[in-house]
């Protein structure tokens, strides 16, 4: 042996004064929705591109000096590059084109904060679903011009990446980035200096740095805790997304929701609304608390002040998918806050409490310090409100004040460039602001057929060019022989892209289901084998490291792709992640989902693939519920909610089945003599036209903004003025219902009649005791309705009874006058429960009395 030493350096091309600014495109993520951006940097060094990952700051770090000087002298580069540039300026510095922002104050400062955030494959900081979409929030926030800001930790290893082997074991690879190659830069002081803050956890203090991420307008910051400064242990924080045990989670929650707000402070931000999506970051709660009540104000009024702006999204559909902590981690980890809270444990502990446990709950302190909650779908704002009910225990679920706001995805960043090339063409470049005007794209239908199949061919051509990229690496790594590999790739031929594709990616999470069209394999054998009507079915996803029944889904669909006759037509593809995801949804014909009903609090990849002319098969859950119209796709109805799991699977797969084989492949394969079905463009542009407009998530920004942001900077300012006197003033308004409501009675004066004549006025008299509340404090209202039982409480029509004196008894009585609107049986009720205008739901104290 030689005994020698390595010594590495590394050298960085100069970029050549013409191309500085690639040095801007490649620090700032509106590459992850500019496609044009994208392929710059890929024109310079295709093979450079593909090896960096599609990273354009590490590319930029290691392209060829040559390659650069190069371009710098073609002209032809050198105008794409000045066009991008200048598409870039303006997106950035020109005025909006609609301005959304009008509503909120200039001093408006909108802040959200995740535990996880995806935006495109260079920055590896998310898991799936949660941050994609909390990826697209930002970039929608930024098309949309809003003052928003966006928190999260940047992980040093991410989430794992994946490989699959034979036997279908998935194997978790954390690598760690080099954050020097990430579209990241340190903060600085106005000296130049890099911003520290520090954060207590027990017996120590960790030192935090801050990131910065530019997504186009908006800007995110990421916490940091790999320093030489922190110990081992701490330095490990912010290590993996999702890795640690529990105390490393409550850790990382710290760190993120007390962390996020003092970097904020750090920097002179002072948000006016703040958005908590998903409970990992409510810790912020407590910390603003704690810093409000250093302008002398109590906890409670603080606590007011705080939740009023405060919004909080919840995204899962189980109890279980909540974050809880014990008691004694709550006293280990927080007991330091107690005395600047003025509170003992057992209040602070009261915060996370629920009333089916007394673990400390992260969503029950969200929602206790939020005044704003919604799900993330129809289905899953009542799934919410019922998971949450005791939250408000005298108000039904569906009263209560959780509400949704459906997830939509960022088209630019999902929707293929082919498509938008076509739209440009079709539709006039001004689609971009038409986003959510379903009249306008109903012009899909203009372009003709045989270019809109011409485009969908295409898109599944590149699909299957990357499957087979992917295959051949994984057959390699995995020992296999090349005629294995020619025959994993028998139906998977990219220049006659003729077989009918199927494509199932997401999480391998066990609700998902992933193994549902395995069902009944002789039924499937039957369905796909048909040697004239061929099928390929595409499987990818990870399962999380210790989730095991999710990784024996992984086991189970490897095993059934390399049973004989399904080789080569069921192919598992690894690496599951948003690059994969794109080429996916773009290509496929088919994009199936078959979660157990009510368990997918939205799904977003469906929408994806139906925003780029792949139809969508699924059961009827989520997005999906309010997206199906019954000719936009194919729906699979789910049994009612408390069937057995094992009878839900055996229907949901029949109907499964039976869809595919009377449906979806005699559809598809009705081609016409030009090569393709009429019926199935037609299908596949409706679905297009339809989601398009509804599922964006402008919409969705759009109405947080309305619905929500708007709302909560304006509460804010209602409470925080004259020195947080509202606030102040709910706090002891509330403090005064809660000691006296369960005193609270009332009882009825008048006669109940069960006949009158139309127009003739009714006299209710009702006589309260308000143990101590005045008549202002309460509502009286009568609920009346045609048909209760088909008919939810929200759809009643509601009257407020005016207060009538004092009776003996200290009763107080109250008197609607009514003359009912509608004629035949009708049902009433009535009620009363705790009012005050400052209240930012009229049901917010979760306090009521019925008659
Ligand atoms: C959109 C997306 C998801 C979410 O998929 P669902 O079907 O909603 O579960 C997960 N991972 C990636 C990479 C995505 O792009």
């Amino acid at each position: 042996m030689f005994s020698k030493t390595t010594f590495t350096i590394t050298i960085n091309p100069k970029i050549p004064p013409r191309l500085e600014r690639l040095e801007e495109l490649a620090n700032n993520l509106w590459y992850s929705w500019d496609r044009a951006t994208r392929m710059l940097f890929s024109r310079l060094d295709p093979v450079l591109w593909g090896a960096v990952g599609h990273n354009p700051k590490a590319f930029l770090k290691r392209a060829d000096e040559s390659v650069l000087l190069k371009a710098a002298e073609d002209p032809t580069f050198l105008t794409t590059y000045d066009s991008i540039l200048s598409t870039f300026d303006s997106y950035l510095y020109e005025p909006s084109q609609q301005d959304k922002t009008n509503g909120l104050q200039p001093k408006d400062q909108i802040v959200y904060f995740c535990f996880e955030f995806g935006f495109h494959e260079s920055l590896p900081i998310y898991s799936g679903g949660l941050g994609i979409l909390a990826g697209d929030h930002c970039k929608a926030a930024s098309d949309l011009h809003l003052p928003f800001v966006a928190v999260g930790l940047l992980y040093r290893q991410g989430y794992f990446s994946q490989t699959i082997d034979n036997q279908g074991n998935q194997r978790a690879i954390y690598a760690d980035s080099e954050f020097d190659d990430l579209p990241v830069s340190p903060v600085l002081q106005d000296d130049g200096s890099e911003i520290r803050i520090k954060v207590a956890l027990p017996g120590r203090q960790v030192t935090v740095k801050i990131w910065m991420v530019k997504i186009g307008r908006v800007t995110l910051y990421l916490l940091d805790t790999d320093l030489p400064e922190n110990s081992e242990q701490d330095r490990n924080i912010t290590h993996k997304l999702y890795g640690g045990d529990k105390t490393m989670r409550i850790e990382q929650e710290i760190i993120l929701g007390i962390g996020g707000v003092r970097a904020l402070h750090e920097m002179g931000i002072r948000p006016t609304v703040w958005h908590v999506n998903e409970g990992h970051a409510a810790f912020m709660i407590p910390e603003r608390v704690r810093i409000l009540m250093r302008q002398d104000l109590d906890f409670a009024s603080a606590l007011e002040a705080v939740a009023v702006n405060t919004i909080f999204t919840t995204h899962t559909a189980v109890p279980a998918g909540h974050d809880h902590f014990s008691d004694e981690t709550i006293q280990r980890y927080f007991e330091s806050f107690y005395h600047d809270l003025n509170i003992t444990h057992e209040t602070f502990m009261a915060l996370g409490q629920t009333a089916s446990s007394m673990d400390f709950n992260m969503t029950a302190l969200a929602i206790r310090g939020s005044r704003t909650h919604n799900g993330v779908s129809k289905i899953h704002g009542n799934v919410s409100a019922k998971i949450c009910q005791d939250l408000w225990p005298q108000i039904e679920p569906e009263e209560n004040p959780i509400t949704y706001i459906t997830n939509g995805v960022h088209v630019p960043t999902f929707l293929a460039q082919e498509w938008s090339d076509l739209f440009d063409r079709f539709m006039g470049y001004n689609w971009r602001n038409k986003m959510c005007d379903s009249a306008f794209w109903e012009r899909i239908h203009d372009i003709p057929d045989h270019m809109f199949w011409s485009i969908r061919q295409s898109l599944k051509s590149q699909m299957l060019f990357g499957i087979r990229d992917r295959l051949a690496e994984q057959n390699t790594r995995n020992h296999g022989s090349d005629a294995h590999l020619d025959r994993l790739l028998k139906f998977t031929d990219p220049v006659n892209p003729n077989v009918l594709t199927i494509g199932f990616a997401r999480r391998f999470a066990t609700y998902k289901r992933a193994t549902l069209l395995f069902e009944n394999l002789n039924w499937l054998r039957k369905i796909v084998l048909d040697e004239e009507f061929p099928v390929l079915m595409i499987f990818a996803g990870k399962a999380h490291p210790a989730d095991e029944p999710g990784q024996d889904l992984i086991r189970r669909i490897s095993q059934i792709a390399h049973m004989p006759e399904f080789e080569g037509r069921l192919l598992l593809v690894e690496g599951y992640d948003l690059r994969l995801a794109r080429r996916l949804v773009a290509g496929v014909d088919v994009w199936l989902n078959n979660p157990i009903y009510p368990l997918e609090a939205s799904g977003t990849s469906g929408i994806k693939a139906g925003i780029n002319g792949s139809i969508n098969l699924s059961v009827l859950d989520g997005w999906w519920e309010e997206g199906y119209d019954g000719h936009n796709g194919w729906a699979i109805k789910p049994g009612p909610e408390n069937m057995e799991a094992v009878l839900r699977d055996q229907e949901e797969s029949q109907a499964l089945y039976e869809i595919l084989q009377d449906q979806v492949i005699p559809l598809y394969y009705n081609r016409s003599k030009f090569g393709y079905s009429p019926e199935w463009v037609k299908m596949a542009k409706h679905s297009m036209a339809s989601l398009l407009p509804c599922f964006s998530a402008s919409r969705m920004v759009e109405q947080y903004l309305k619905n929500f942001y708007h709302p909560a900077s304006k509460q804010n300012e209602r409470y925080a003025s004259q020195h947080f006197s509202s606030a102040r003033e709910v706090a002891v308004w509330k403090n005064r219902i809660r000691t006296a409501w369960h005193g609270v009675q009332i009882r009825r004066l008048d006669t109940p009649r069960v006949r009158a004549c139309f127009n003739e006025v009714l006299d209710f008299k009702i006589a309260a005791k308000l143990n101590g509340l005045k008549p202002e404090d309460v509502i009286v209202e009568l609920l009346i309705c045609r048909q209760y039982k088909k008919t939810r409480l929200r759809n009643f029509s509601h009257f407020s009874f005016e207060y009538a004196g004092v009776q003996e008894q200290n009763e107080h009585i109250f008197e609607l006058k009514l003359s009912p609107e509608l004629c035949g049986k009708q049902e009433y009720f009535i009620r009363i429960y705790p009012y005050h205008t400052l209240l930012t739901h009229p049901l917010e104290m979760g306090m009521m009395v019925w008659l």
